[in-house]
């Protein structure tokens, strides 16, 4: 196909740039040609993400839509972005996915309802189990704010937010993942970020989620029902984020 041509020969381009110039810059703010060229393609996405997300469809996104109809030169550009980190996560396409719909909390009197969502059915499964004993235990649960991710709309996410991080790459990254690199596009070590029935999810302050009964309930039985924190507090490179739980390995549940 020939997006995966144009792919190939951009990433034959930037493997032959890096052994002949020696160059270990990162590249990080984008220079005003590829500013032209982002704002294009967002604006191109423009004509068709919103109707994906508000359909509740757009965590399923694969790159083929991504690519459809834009230039060589955008689709290059997304190439070179995807070229940054050596791809870990690979797109998945066998995978059975629960859709998780109707989920609402009620924050400031209001009710707030989620956009639909998306879990590997055993980790749904395992969750649905885990939530089941924590309502029992403290008469309350939590709810999905983001599950599955494909890496094409973990890329589309973090172009979509790279204007608000003055065009820096690296800035960016602090609160974005690159494509390939989020645990939440990894179906095998699946990641839910949770939100509480009083929409509290430590967006704003991390301690606000960490003070939860619903947290403490989670670090001392979590790993009963197969999940572990991914980013604890006071790990080295990495922010704590106590509200991001993944699920053991697919491969060895029953
Ligand atoms: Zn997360």
């Amino acid at each position: 196909m020939r997006f995966t041509k144009v792919k190939n020969q951009g990433m034959i381009l930037l493997f032959i740039l890096f052994s002949f110039c020696g160059c270990k810059e990162k590249w990080d703010v984008l220079s005003e040609s590829d500013r032209v060229i982002l704002k294009r393609t967002l604006a191109h996405w423009e004509t068709w993400v919103p109707a994906k997300k508000e359909e509740g469809s757009a965590p399923l996104m694969t790159f083929e839509e991504l690519y459809q109809g834009l230039h060589s030169e955008e689709q290059d550009f997304l190439n070179r972005v995807r070229a940054i980190e050596p791809v870990k996560i690979e797109e998945t396409k066998k995978i059975h996915f629960q859709k998780i719909t109707g989920q609402t909390y009620e924050k400031n009197g209001k009710r707030e309802t989620l956009g639909p969502q998306y879990l590997p059915q055993p980790v749904y499964r395992a969750y649905q189990r885990m939530m089941q004993a924590m309502q029992r235990d403290l008469g309350k649960n939590l709810l999905i704010e983001s599950g599955y991710r494909a890496p094409a709309f973990q890329l589309y996410t973090f172009l979509y937010y790279l204007p608000h991080h003055a065009f820096s790459i690296v800035e960016t990254r602090r609160w974005v993942a690159l494509p390939g690199l989020s645990e939440h596009g990894n179906p095998q070590k699946q990641a839910l970020d949770f939100i509480n029935q009083a929409g509290v999810n430590g967006d704003d302050h991390a301690e606000d989620f960490e003070e939860l009964e619903e947290y403490k309930w989670l670090q001392a039985h979590a790993h009963e029902f197969g999940f572990e924190l991914s980013y604890p507090r006071a790990t080295k490179g990495t922010t704590f984020e106590p509200w991001h739980w993944r699920y053991g390995d697919l491969r060895s549940i029953r």
